[in-house]
């Protein structure tokens, strides 16, 4: 039973991994356990802040209401410099061990702190200079006056084929970028910034037109510069507003040389996509722990239901499972750190990266629901109950595989970026040591050698081996 153990904290959880969590992260896990966790299910039960959208003299002011306890939530990772820290020391790894203990409690949460730093990281790379100074110093904000950020590309007529469904159009104007169209599905709407994607007017359909925008929330006169039509009622991930949003000449700063909008727009999606894997894991090992203290104490056919062997298995073959999935989200986070500043033409490192990032987005998040389902299962009849926050974290890890990106997209866009750029043979490169095999190779040249059409109706089980595989490998690299 010692092996369960690892499982009933994060902290314990990342420093198997040897992930340095002492201090004041440490701090903030004995918070959630003992205050946070609390406030998470009264927001998840009682639903997502809400939108007051006039004031009752008629203007319209588009207002997100929260409780104040969601503020005081919410704030402690800011205060952690869940975003300051990345920018200023170089380094994401906090930006990720802020995610996993949070996610572990809160995975809607986390989505905040991605999106602000996936904002956070165009402004310093890509924004003209008097705009960097005038907007970053307030997103490394440690204290309430800090500015979140939100990453809106999603239109209503589709979020995976962006060259088709953007219909937002940029035009300029001298001075500004002036935006108009509309963002369908918009999380943490209300924020003070947001990154945008949108399509150079007059220059037709297709990926080469669209452009990063940074967009402030209000107008250089003080109006508001975006509208939210409404909020959405979703299944989970209540405790991050997700908006529609209307941008009626909207005033925004283009990010970036316009010929490299689209890369500009899938590295913020990298930065998130990452994220995602991360607290993914987090919230399979929420799921054990959630099964663990009921079977533990819960009695069948005259034994602890825990004592009974084939639950025994299960729990162990479902705590290698989030194991190898941390192992691959870990080592994408890790990857990205070395990445994160390169911009077009992106080196070989970075293919592989991107191939790292799709299996651990893709993967993580199958495992997430998985094990979320199987908890509910262990819990049985008391799993079910809204009470007891077992079928919470099923409804959670649905979100996992859908945003930033669904599966279909992750599996093809891995597919792609090994015929492309042989990301399989620049990731072997980067895990050689551990791989004397060459698996990573071989099953990359096998898809490569797949006719198009085959490649991609196969392309979710050669992805699922391919992951499976470098799970396996990575086990290695952490624990040999
Ligand atoms: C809670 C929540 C919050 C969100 N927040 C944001 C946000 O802040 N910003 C943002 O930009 N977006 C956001 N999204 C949108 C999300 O990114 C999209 O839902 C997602 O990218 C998929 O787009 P779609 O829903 O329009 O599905 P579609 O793109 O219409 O796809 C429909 C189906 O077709 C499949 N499909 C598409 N292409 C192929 C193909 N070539 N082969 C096989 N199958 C294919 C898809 O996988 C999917 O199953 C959010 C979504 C949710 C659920």
């Amino acid at each position: 039973m010692e092996m369960l153990d690892i499982v009933s904290k994060p902290s314990k959880f990342l420093k198997h991994f040897k992930v340095d969590v002492e201090g004041e992260l440490e701090d903030y896990e004995d918070w959630w356990f003992e205050e946070g966790l609390k406030i998470s299910e009264n927001i998840d039960r009682l639903g997502t802040p809400h939108l007051r959208m006039f004031d009752r003299f008629g203007n319209r002011i588009d207002e997100i209401l929260y409780p104040k306890e969601y503020w005081d939530m919410l704030y402690r990772g800011y205060k952690l410099g869940v975003v300051a820290d990345p920018i200023e020391s170089g380094n994401l790894l906090k930006f990720f061990k802020i995610g996993y203990i949070t996610s572990f409690f809160d995975p809607g949460l986390y989505c905040p702190y991605t999106v602000s730093l996936s904002t956070a990281i165009p402004i310093y790379k890509y924004a003209p200079e008097e705009i960097r100074e005038k907007y970053l110093e307030r997103m490394l904000r440690r204290d309430e006056e800090v500015w979140q950020g939100a990453t809106w590309m999603t239109e209503a007529k589709g979020g995976s084929d962006l060259g088709n469904t953007v219909e937002t159009l940029a035009e300029f104007d001298g001075k500004f970028w002036i935006l108009n169209g509309e963002k369908y599905f918009a999380s943490n709407v209300g924020a003070q910034l947001a990154v945008v994607a949108a399509r150079f007017k007059g220059e037709g359909k297709g990926v080469r037109s669209l452009g990063l925008f940074l967009l402030p929330r209000y107008r250089e006169n003080g109006e508001l510069n975006y509208f939210i039509r409404r909020i959405k009622d979703k299944i989970g991930t209540r405790s991050v507003p997700t908006g529609e949003v209307e941008l009626k000449n909207s005033q925004a700063y283009l990010l970036g040389d316009k010929n490299n909008g689209i890369y500009i727009i899938l590295e913020v999606l990298n930065i998130s996509r990452v994220a995602n894997a991360v607290g993914s894991v987090a919230l399979a090992q929420r799921a054990i722990y959630e099964a663990y203290i009921f079977a533990k104490e819960r009695f069948a056919f005259g034994r602890k239901v825990l004592e009974h062997p084939l639950m025994k298995r299960q729990f162990y073959d479902r705590i290698s499972l989030i194991m190898k999935a941390f192992a691959l989200a870990w080592e994408s986070a890790i990857m990205l750190n070395g990445v994160f500043l390169e911009k077009p033409p992106y080196s070989n490192f970075y293919h592989a990266f991107r191939l790292l990032a799709h299996l651990a987005k893709f993967w993580t998040a199958e495992i997430s629901v998985q094990t979320s389902k199987w908890s509910m299962e262990v819990n049985a009849g008391m799993g079910v109950l809204g009470e007891y926050g077992v079928e919470r974290l099923l409804r959670e890890a649905m979100i996992l595989p859908i945003w930033e990106g669904t599966p279909h997209r992750q599996v093809l866009d891995a597919l792609e970026v090994i015929v492309r750029k042989d990301a399989h043979k620049h990731l072997y490169e980067h895990l050689k040591d551990y791989d004397p095999e060459g698996e990573i190779l071989k099953i990359g040249e096998e898809i490569k050698s797949l006719e198009e059409e085959k490649r991609e109706t196969l392309a979710d089980i050669y992805i699922s081996q391919l992951a499976e595989r470098v799970s396996n490998i990575l086990i290695k690299k952490y624990f040999s």
